[in-house]
């Protein structure tokens, strides 16, 4: 049986950066999970989008991603400089753009939403969005620049969160938890599929969109975390279209959210599928025509481009869309979970506030909008 300070369960990029964070404290750290460094980041198109993600009621989750976003310079570094490896943390913005006069006046709103907010973000003409990605489509009737939206690569992201908890001596079980171990008042680690358990200090559920089904868990200690389908294209721009894009591009076609994210080793991410369907991760005919045909309609050009990968991901929605972190009703156990469209930009902000909680007991007030118990309901007397 081994023992750790902190097990965490759940090694995609949530739970590898509070992980690292924690080994970063002095504690011993253990991850479970089966393919650690998989999960959606390895699908997710890893813009760091907190303004141009913006919807309306959601300023707590906007003042958490803007906190996230301006340590993800340092972050991206830091893992670099430890591991060697890239990340792909590009300093891009984004442009968000209207294809009709209704997208234009929502497009807008938001500008002025952004300007009650105080954020910055510009009102660009048609012809101004042009003149920034020549590339788009000649119908384009206005944008908004939001100069501070950048992007990582998901996939680097997690191999290097791996690398750094392998060199901080964070202990991997690559297998699955098959159950929470409880003293009856207090978790006290996990059950592997092996038979084996673990016992820990504290333990982290941070299984993305499984996290409530993990057995032993006790009832309404976390709400249901739902599975939100998104399918992804990965083109490759080659050398003589370079540069196609120079920035994150999003717009809403026919309701449909769309954004193409050109990376620096020449992938352009067009993506995503917004779909309820359980845990399926089927790519669909219809889910790649559509996000093809409406990329098609923003920059037509990409259609010369060669298609090199169709994947589909599940993003962690909890019954808020924003994520659950620090300690739950159970003594001894915090979650780190329900991070939805927005995991991979919330990454620095939740190792850093697990890690503080893990390490000293105390939660720091940044997290305050976000603990799990704030979906509890009192039982009547
Ligand atoms: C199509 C798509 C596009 C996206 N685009 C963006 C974007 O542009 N920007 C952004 O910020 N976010 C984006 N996201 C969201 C982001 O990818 C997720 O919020 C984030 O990756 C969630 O990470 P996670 O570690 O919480 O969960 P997951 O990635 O789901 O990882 C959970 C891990 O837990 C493990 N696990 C589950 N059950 C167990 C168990 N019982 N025992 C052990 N291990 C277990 C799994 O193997 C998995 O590795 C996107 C997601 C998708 C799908």
């Amino acid at each position: 049986m081994a023992h750790s300070d902190v097990l965490v369960i759940g090694g995609g990029i949530i739970g590898l950066g509070v992980a690292w964070r924690t080994a970063q404290r002095g504690l011993r750290v253990a991850v479970v999970d089966p393919s650690p460094g998989g999960g959606a980041a390895r699908v997710a198109a890893g813009m760091l989008a907190p303004v141009t993600e913006l919807q309306y009621g959601e300023e707590p989750l906007l003042r958490l991603g803007m906190a996230s976003n301006e340590r993800y310079g340092a972050f991206a570094a830091e893992l670099t400089e430890l591991t060697g490896l890239d990340t792909g943390y590009r300093r891009t913005g984004t442009l968000a753009v209207a294809l009709d006069s209704d997208d234009r006046e929502e497009l807008r709103e938001l500008h002025a939403f952004h300007g009650r907010l105080g954020l910055a973000s510009e009102w660009l003409t048609g012809r101004e969005c042009r003149r920034l990605e020549p590339m788009l489509a000649p119908g384009v009737r206005g944008g908004l620049h939001v100069a501070e939206d950048h992007q990582v690569d998901g996939r680097r992201l997690a191999t290097a969160l791996v690398a750094a908890c392998k060199l901080l001596g964070v202990a991997f079980h690559r297998t699955q938890a098959a159950a929470l171990l409880t003293d009856g008042e207090r978790a006290t680690g996990v059950r592997l599929l092996t038979g084996e358990h673990l016992t820990a200090g504290r333990t982290v559920l941070a299984a993305g969109s499984r996290s409530h089904l993990l057995p032993g868990l006790p009832d309404g200690v976390l709400p249901a975390i739902r599975p939100v389908k998104g399918q992804v294209l990965r083109l490759r721009i080659p050398e003589l279209y370079a540069p196609f894009l120079s920035r994150n591009v999003r717009a809403v076609v026919r309701g449909r959210h769309l954004y193409l994210v050109p990376r620096a080793d020449g992938e352009l991410v067009i993506g995503a599928t917004t779909e309820e369907m359980g845990h399926d991760t089927t790519v669909t005919a219809g889910g790649v025509y559509e996000l093809l045909r409406d990329a098609h309609e923003l920059v037509p050009g990409i259609t010369e481009l060669p298609l090199v990968e169709t994947n589909a991901g599940l993003r962690p929605g909890s019954p808020d869309n924003a994520p659950l972190l620090g300690p739950t009703s159970l003594d001894g156990l915090a979650a780190a979970t329900g991070h939805y469209r927005n995991g991979v930009l919330l990454t620095p902000v939740t190792a850093d506030l697990l890690a503080d909680y893990l390490a000293t007991g105390e939660l720091p007030t940044l997290a305050a909008d976000f603990t799990p118990d704030r979906f509890r309901t009192e039982v009547p007397a």
